[in-house]
């Protein structure tokens, strides 16, 4: 097969973009195609903005270990390409004693995945870092962080197009043909609709990616999980943050529970909650904001009322289901579906951010393989 271009990426989001400025830095050529306007239009300009740390992920999984080879990964780049970031620390916080079984299970999870620098404070320890805060106990995790993320996503495609690689905006993925002795026959439409052939076929179409792997024809539908839509919503706090650092709830099923981010300007916001949807909509439901109160009043029992203001939602692209234990990422190659040259990425949600760049050298490597 002769082909127009070594490899193509599909999706323009952090995860795309790091595995296009990886994959470019190693000697392959690049083309990375985007149905939208430009970059990080998707989830990855819908979520926290945080470095986490690497605490609540299963031991072993991918989640865990790519998140916190991620992190350390992610504040080099930031420091050395001048990203704004800043490791505020987070707590995690119990509301009451029957909560610390929870948080010491956080703590024997943390360790597990390599996470050694978790501190236990008692309320009196925890409310001199933040006088503000209501709780029996905490976790402080002195890793965790916030980022920049558009900044972020521009370095890395300044990266990949200093190494060569391409980029085509407004030019949607509509299907593949895999063909036997290797390689792929790729269509695009768009105002500009075109076919191309490549060697290596990475699909990084968050939300979509399962949709998209269903249109490759010679990938074994078996191979490509169903999707769930988990949508969050935010809302920002009018006026000043009564804390220096991130406070998040014991976990909940399906998220972290609504907790407290900064951004890099200072403002606080609440979110994101949990709410499961059929279709791809950011519509924000002001009225979910009356939940929020009773969660964020078990840690912060001064929060005024009136003051939270809806801000945006973002959806989880998820693999397993509403009952269902949380899945792991789901980064599929040659060595799972038989296709030589395939990447697809699913349930790529949170940790996606602060592991990207972990996520492309894990792509790198079981390229590398076949
Ligand atoms: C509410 C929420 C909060 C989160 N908070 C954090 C956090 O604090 N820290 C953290 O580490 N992670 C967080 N995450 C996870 C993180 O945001 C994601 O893991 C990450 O953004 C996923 O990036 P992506 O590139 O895979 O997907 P996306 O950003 O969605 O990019 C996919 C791209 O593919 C494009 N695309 C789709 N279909 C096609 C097609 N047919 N043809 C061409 N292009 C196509 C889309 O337009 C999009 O640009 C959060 C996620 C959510 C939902």
């Amino acid at each position: 097969m002769t082909e127009d271009i070594e490899c193509i990426v599909i999706g323009a989001g952090v995860v795309g973009l790091a595995i296009a400025r990886a994959l470019a830095a190693d000697g392959y050529e690049v083309l990375v195609t985007e149905q939208a306007a430009g970059i990080g239009t998707g989830t990855s300009s819908r979520n926290s903005e945080v470095i986490h740390a690497g605490i609540y992920y299963p031991a072993q999984s991918l989640k865990a270990k790519l998140c916190v080879q991620g992190k350390h990964m992610l504040y080099d780049y930031c420091r050395q390409r001048h990203i704004a970031h800043q490791q505020l620390g987070k707590l995690i916080v119990a509301s009451t004693d029957s909560e610390h079984e929870a948080l010491e299970l956080i703590m024997t999870k943390a360790q597990a995945n390599g996470v050694n620098d978790l501190q236990w404070l008692n309320a009196h320890e925890a409310q001199a870092l933040e006088p503000a805060l209501s709780c029996t106990a905490a976790l402080l995790s002195p890793s965790t962080g916030i980022i920049d993320s558009h900044a972020l996503m521009l370095a890395y495609q300044g990266d990949a197009q200093a190494c060569g690689a391409d980029f085509a905006f407004h030019c949607p993925f509509i299907q593949a043909q895999a063909f036997a002795d290797g390689g792929f026959e790729v269509s695009f439409g768009g105002v500009d609709p075109m076919v191309l052939r490549c060697r290596v076929l990475i699909n990084a179409a968050g939300l979509s990616a399962p949709a998209l792997a269903r249109r490759i024809q010679g990938l074994p539908a078996a191979k490509v999980p169903t999707a769930y839509l988990c949508k969050g919503s935010y809302f920002n706090l009018q006026g000043k943050s009564p804390f220096a650092r991130l406070i998040y709830p014991v976990p909940q099923q399906a998220g972290l529970g609504v907790h407290l981010t900064l951004d890099l300007a200072g403002q606080a916001k609440f979110g994101p909650d949990t709410q499961w949807v059929e279709q791809e909509n950011y519509d924000i439901d002001p009225k979910r904001s009356q939940d929020f109160y009773a969660a964020v009043r078990r840690y912060w029992p001064e929060l005024p009322d009136n003051a939270l203001q809806p801000a945006y939602t973002g959806i989880r692209p998820k693999i397993s289901g509403p009952n269902e234990p949380a899945a792991d990422f789901c980064i599929s190659a040659h060595n799972d579906h038989g296709v030589t040259g395939l990447v697809n990425l699913f349930g790529i949600e949170s940790p996606g951010l602060t592991a990207s760049m972990a996520i492309a050298d894990h792509v790198k490597a079981l390229l590398a393989r076949h």
